[in-house]
C-alpha cells in the first residue's frame, strides 16, 4: 500500500469534493485547513475545508 496521504477539499456550501492534494509530512491534527477555492457547482469562490477521512 502506498503511504500517500491524499486529502480532499470539500466546498463549504455545496459539499462538492472539488480538490485533492497530497498532505505534507507532518499532520497538524488541530489545525483546520480552510482555503478559498473556485467551486464549479457554486460558480464562485467558496471556503473549502479538508474532508474527514
Ligand atoms: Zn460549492
Amino acid at each position: 500500500m502506498a503511504e500517500r496521504n491524499i486529502q480532499t477539499l470539500v466546498c463549504g456550501e455545496c459539499k462538492s469534493k472539488n480538490y485533492h492534494y497530497q498532505a505534507g509530512k507532518k499532520r497538524a491534527d488541530k489545525t483546520k485547513v480552510e482555503v478559498s477555492k473556485y467551486c464549479r457547482p457554486c460558480k464562485k469562490h467558496t471556503p473549502h475545508k479538508e474532508a474527514k477521512s
